[in-house]
């Protein structure tokens, strides 16, 4: 039986009928069905293939993913979500 790597959650051999590889297709991490799981440690949804979100190797679902690349840049997002909640005077209530 062919084994795809360690899993990605419980750092077991993933053989291939137990799960699938996931990832962007150059960083490919493989993971048990079972432990395709949101990485947020309140949350363990689990994913399908189909919606999760990929974050530093790491499955989240949609609403846990971080959006913020690591180290990346903190000011520039928030200046953008202040233009985003920024209501032209004159408009609105
Ligand atoms: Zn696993
Ligand atoms: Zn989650």
């Amino acid at each position: 039986m062919s084994n795809l790597g360690k899993c990605a959650k419980c750092n077991k051999t993933v053989y291939a009928l137990e799960g699938f590889r996931f990832g962007p297709p150059t960083d490919q991490k493989p993971v048990h069905k079972g432990c395709f799981k949101c990485s947020a440690p309140d949350c363990n949804w689990q994913l399908n293939v189909g919606t999760y979100k990929s974050y530093d190797g790491k499955p989240y679902c949609s609403s846990h993913c971080p959006t913020m690349p690591r180290g990346g840049d903190a000011t520039q997002a928030a200046a953008t979500k202040a233009e985003m909640n920024f209501v032209p005077p004159g408009q609105g209530h």
